[in-house]
């Protein structure tokens, strides 16, 4: 059971009491000192335990409650960290204490409760767990069994799939109990002995060539929908705009269906922690912000087709009679015919020109934050390439796991590109360190196939220099997702998608623009980061997927 340690000089009988709710789930352990509360960490790790929180009173008789967390954080990189700040202290030490919640230094500040069923507290509690749950720890309950040999690239694909997902799923080596029970029933099916297998919840094996066979076997295709039914609204991308387009469609009647060619979420559902959007105050990873945008949009009718990119796209017309004929949007998996479509497939990340580097693409070599690549890179060196927001968000989740962080940067350091809140949260990170004027020009495998070592060179020099590496994240730039729109689809000179005004006056039908989210094709819509001269935030293409929708009504009623 993973630990959870109670920090309290004179209160550790009330935090327990409080605390007794958890105890079928955790072993909840008290202590009366900072390096108490460390010995009883190291303890749990030496047992080949995990340590999922420290809640610890606002003041500790041997150490500053910050400096108590660096402790504690050196034995523990990825337990959750939480203030449970007496009455009588609250207001007086939460000045002092907030700063350093907001650089990162721990995750809560609360009022310890005062009374029975305080639902407030345990509400964050309970997010906190959950989170550290979806990030760090192998699950309990799993939905999804992998029997595999190697974790290979493809293993790690089908993993970084299903967590995307949301599916509980673990990994089984073929001659372990699981492993060997998988491997039977796919026998006894008359399966191809084979790896990775895969068996769902319904207890279905089969062999997975590609991630595409794992999303085919749980969620379907497109093909599944009738092929002579038109849906109201077809969204492309299931980011952020994605999800609220479809939330909004759906819960206004519309008939939708959106295609992702990936996983849920877009890249937001790659972010390990979102602080600044709109009424999250603790934050919240960008995969669950996604599932529960998911599971809203299930809820009001939404279809979801996931793994299935749109390859091409061919937009309606107006028949001689006045009357509009379906867009078409096409799948390797089945098309998908409908009366308007809203375009938000968002942007991909730029590819390192470095020999050596794309062959080991999944083998250390990870373009995004990769969520479940971090978990592999414990106790390795690694490296991030970038400097902005995304590589900073990065840094700081994959230090939870790695012996140490580099990020590089070819500026000289990174106070251009990247929020203040990331820089004070690396600054004080002891695993993570800035190397300004520098750049990856190559990179080769170690004995096992994977990444093991780059090649640094120092821009203002010349100067080369080789060093082990097992990961290398690249977060370094991003252009729109657009191959498969048609020409009629107006472009800016990048490939952003042009919408209401910033469209040029020689694309307009008639003497007006387009509407504010509309494209040059009437009926298709475009939202978030896809558009030209969108925020790239995750509350401005949400809001922009919300908003789309009341001119998709218009589009499909124009008496509305
Ligand atoms: C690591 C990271 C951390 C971030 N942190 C923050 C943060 O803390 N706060 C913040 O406000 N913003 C953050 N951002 C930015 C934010 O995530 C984006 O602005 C937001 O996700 C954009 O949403 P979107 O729906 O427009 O596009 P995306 O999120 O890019 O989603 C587009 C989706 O479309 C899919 N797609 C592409 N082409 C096709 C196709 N042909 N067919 C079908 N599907 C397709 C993609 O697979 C993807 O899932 C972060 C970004 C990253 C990468």
């Amino acid at each position: 059971m993973p630990a959870i340690i109670l920090v309290s000089e004179t209160r550790c009988p009330e935090l327990a009491d409080e605390f007794g709710r958890y105890t079928r789930d955790y072993d909840v352990q008290t202590a009366t000192s900072a390096h108490e509360a460390k010995a009883a960490a190291k303890r749990v790790i030496a047992d080949g335990g995990q340590v999922a929180m420290f809640v610890t009173e606002s003041r500790l008789p041997d150490a500053e409650v910050l400096e108590a967390f660096h402790w504690w954080r050196g034995t523990v990189p990825t337990a959750r960290r939480v203030i449970a700040a007496h009455v009588s202290m609250f207001r007086e030490d939460a000045e002092r204490l907030r700063g350093g919640m907001a650089k990162g230094k721990y995750d809560a500040y609360l009022l310890m409760p005062r009374g029975a069923r305080d639902e407030e507290f345990h509400t964050a509690i309970c997010e906190l767990l959950s989170d550290w749950g979806s990030t760090v720890a192998e699950p309990e309950v799993v939905a999804v069994a992998i029997v595999s040999p190697v974790e290979d690239a493809l293993t790690l694909g089908i993993r970084d799939y299903l967590d995307r997902m949301g599916m509980p799923n673990r990994v089984y080596a073929p001659d372990s109990d699981k492993g060997r029970y998988v491997i039977e029933l796919h026998a006894a099916e008359g399966g191809e002995p084979d790896y990775p297998l895969v068996m769902d919840l319904g207890k279905r094996v089969g062999v997975a060539r590609s991630v595409r066979d794992v999303a085919m076997r749980i969620y379907g295709q497109p093909a599944d929908i009738d092929v002579d039914t038109v849906v109201d609204v077809a969204i492309v991308g299931a980011g952020p705009a994605g999800l609220a387009a479809a939330v909004y469609a759906s819960s206004e009647g519309l008939s939708t269906v959106v295609l992702e060619s990936e996983a849920i979420g877009g890249q937001a559902g790659t972010s390990s922690m979102i602080r600044n959007y709109l009424g999250f105050p603790r934050g919240i990873s960008g995969m669950r912000l996604a599932q529960r945008a998911r599971n809203q949009a299930i809820r009001f009718g939404t279809r979801f087709f996931t793994g299935w990119p749109v390859t091409s796209f061919e937009p309606g017309s107006v028949d001689d009679d006045g009357v509009p004929t379906p867009h078409v949007l096409c799948t390797d998996g089945g098309d998908v015919r409908a009366r308007s479509v809203v375009v938000s497939a968002g942007v991909k990340y730029r590819r390192l020109d470095a020999p050596g580097i794309e062959r080991l693409v999944g083998l250390g070599v990870h373009y995004g934050s990769a969520m479940t690549a971090a978990r592999e890179m414990e106790g390795y060196d690694v490296i991030v390439v970038g400097g902005g927001n995304s590589a900073g968000q990065a840094a700081i989740h994959l230090a939870r796991f790695a012996r140490s962080v580099t990020i590089l940067v070819r500026r000289e350091k990174l106070a251009d590109t990247m929020s203040s809140y990331l820089i004070g949260e690396i600054e004080y990170n002891p695993r993570i360190s800035v190397q300004g004027c520098s750049e990856v020009v190559e990179g080769g495998p170690g004995d096992d196939g994977r990444l093991g070592w780059v090649t640094v060179r120092d821009i203002r020099d010349g100067t080369e220099t080789r060093r082990d590496c097992r990961g290398l994240f690249l977060l370094i730039g991003a252009a729109p997702y657009c191959d498969w729109l048609p020409d009629a689809v107006a472009r800016d000179e990048r490939g952003f998608v042009l919408t209401g005004r910033d469209v040029p006056q020689d694309r307009w039908r008639g003497d007006l623009p387009p509407e504010s989210l509309e494209t040059t094709v009437p009926g298709v819509f475009a939202a978030g980061d896809i558009r030209a001269g969108s925020m790239k935030r995750v509350a401005a293409a949400s809001g922009e997927g919300a908003s789309v929708v009341s001119l998709v009504h218009a589009w499909l009623d124009p008496t509305r």
